[in-house]
């Protein structure tokens, strides 16, 4: 399915798995949770 750009966006963050270069392990990766927390407070501003 096509994404939405708008959901690889937090504020001005593009999310970080795009141009990766990485070993993924997802639940321990700390740009993504960084990316994710920074998430988080632009939806709560947003409300
Ligand atoms: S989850 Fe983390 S390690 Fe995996 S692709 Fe995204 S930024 Fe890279």
């Amino acid at each position: 399915m096509p994404v939405n750009p708008a959901d690889l966006i937090a504020g001005d963050e593009l999310i970080p798995c795009v141009a990766c270069d990485l070993e993924c392990i997802v639940d321990q990766c700390h740009p993504l949770m960084d990316w994710m927390y920074q998430l988080a407070i632009v939806e709560h501003t947003e409300e």
